[in-house]
Order: C-alpha cells, then structure tokens, then sequence
C-alpha cells in the first residue's frame, strides 16, 4: 500500500510501500511500448513540473508519465518565471494550487525544497531531487532495475561510487537497498566519502578494487563540480585511473554483475565508453524504467487524493 499525499524521500517509507511502487511500476512498463495499452486515467489530473537545476531524464520521463496516462502536463519553465523577479518556493507553490494543479513535481537545490512546499500546498508534492538530500525516483527506477534483472534484493553486494558525498542519487538508494536487504558499499575518494556514512547502515571503501570484489551491482556516479568549492582531486586523469571503472577493474566484480548509472555520464571519467557500452550495463533500461516508476507514482498519488 502506499496512502501518502506526496513523495519525498526513500528514507521515511517502508520496504512494503517501495515495493507497491515497484509492483505497480512492472503494470505500467509495457504502456510506453505499445501505446494501444495506454489509458487515460488520470485524465482528470494537472501535474506541473517546477525544475530550479537542469535536467534531462528526470524532467522528460514526468512529463511524459503524465502524458501516456492522459493527464494535463506543464512546465512552469522557472528560469522564465516570476521566480526571476524573487517570487518565493511557497508563494509560487500556493499561486499554483489556486490554478488546480494537482501534483507539483520540484527540483531544487536547496535541502528540503520538496518538504517545504508539500507542507504548504494542498497539491501532492513529489521530490525530483533536493540539493545533496534526496532523488527517490531515481533509486525507485534503480530499485526496480535490479529487482527486474536479479529477481530480489536479499543479500546482493551493490557498490556505489563517486561522489557519493554530494549525491542524493547515493543517498536515496543506501536507504531502499538497505531497507530490501541488499549489502551496499559506499566508494569513493576519502574527500568524497565519509566514513560518518555507516551509520546509513552501509560499508564505507576507497580502494576500489577490493569494494568491488564479488559485487552484484556497480553504480557509478558523476562527480558533483557545481556542489563543490574546491577540486577533490588533483586531476580529472588521476582520478579516473584510481576511482574509475574499466574493463579491467570490472573483473573483480561477479560475471553477471549490472552496471549502472544515473545519468549523465562523463565519459572516460566515472566510467569508460566500453563498460558504458558493454555487455553489463543496463544504463538504456533505467532510463525507459524511470518512465515507468515515474507513471507508477504519478498513479498512485492521484488514486490517493481521489
Ligand atoms: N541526475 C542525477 C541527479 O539529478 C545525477 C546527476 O546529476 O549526476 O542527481
């Protein structure tokens, strides 16, 4: 069951409301295949996109999870916005209301942005990632990747790498994968991983090699410059010899390991253009499963308010 108003994060939900999204996300997959599958049921639902950092994925796949399912789809386009002109989050949340808007998607990069705003609107709030916070689609859509190539969760090794320190995509998936049983690994650099990070009930490694070792899953993540003041690293080269993935670092994890990404990748830095390409990556399937978990939730949240 999953009987909330919005979605603001993994670290508050139960492994059994992840796993209704998930559940209901496998129902919605095939309708972005084969449009005669699709219905308009939630036709009677306005939805608005409020995006204050770029985005490519997460922004396309809501827009289009909306539109698949019938509903009115908009763009607030906030750098054209009275956001401009200093208008605040929750006067622009509140105007919105007032226009009959149902579900406000929001990015910002502010820590709590989406909190804020659900606690102030009578619309259902979804968090499309908050600064270094949170990002619970993408972990739903990564989630659900795994759950669909390793039939489960309980006991598999997944390593996550990078950044781990500014990243909400890291955080959002230690509190899912820990809450479904799986093992994860924090790596990284030690100025991009903190060892305070076990007590998110996760291991903590910087040597690369060995956190890989025998892994199930290698979730490789960008390094976050816009949320950094000064360069981790001495070099981007030197970086990508010690922290990044290739083909001969991917030997150390099982066979049948997936390796994935949330996107955008720099390539040849977090990862090389072969393991990007090559025959464990599942970065493509992610993508089309954020549409799916992304209608999933668009779903579950209007049947909520009806
Ligand atoms: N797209 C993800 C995010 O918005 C990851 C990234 O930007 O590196 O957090």
């Amino acid at each position: 069951m999953y009987e909330r108003k919005d979605l603001l994060g993994l670290r508050d939900l139960s492994g059994e409301e992840i796993m209704t999204i998930l559940n209901t996300a496998r129902e919605m997959k095939a309708k972005i295949d084969d449009p005669s599958l699709r219905d308009n049921s939630l036709e009677k639902s306005s939805i608005v996109t409020l995006f204050y950092e770029n985005s490519t994925r997460t922004k396309m796949s809501f827009l289009l999870a909306g539109d698949y399912q019938g509903a009115i789809v908009k763009d607030l386009g906030v750098g054209t916005s009275s956001v401009q002109k200093g208008e605040s989050l929750v006067d622009t949340g509140l105007t919105l209301d007032q226009m009959g808007i149902n579900i406000m998607i929001i990015r910002h990069r502010m820590t709590g942005a989406a909190h804020l705003l659900a606690r102030n609107v009578k619309a259902s709030v979804i968090n499309a990632g908050d600064g270094s916070n949170e990002h619970p689609t993408q972990a739903l859509l990564d989630l659900y990747t795994i759950l669909e190539r390793k039939g489960g969760f309980k006991g598999l090794k997944v390593v996550i790498l990078g950044d781990i320190s500014h990243s909400r995509v890291a955080r959002s998936n230690a509190f899912g994968l820990t809450k479904l049983g799986a093992k994860v690994t924090l790596a990284g650099p030690s100025t991009l991983v903190s060892s305070s990070m076990r007590s998110l009930g996760v291991e903590v490694a910087t040597d690369i090699p060995k956190a890989i070792k025998d892994a199930d899953v290698v979730m490789g993540l960008r390094i976050q410059f816009e949320r950094q003041k000064n360069m981790p690293f001495p070099s981007l080269r030197e970086y990508s010899s010690l922290f990044g993935v290739n083909d001969e670092t991917l030997k150390y994890a099982k066979k049948d390991c997936l390796v994935m990404h949330p996107g955008p990748v720099n390539r040849g830095i977090e990862l090389s253009s072969e393991v990007i390409d090559g025959a464990n990556s599942v970065i493509n399937v992610q993508v089309k499963n954020g549409v799916a978990v992304r209608m999933a939730i668009l779903k579950l949240l209007t049947e909520n308010r009806r």
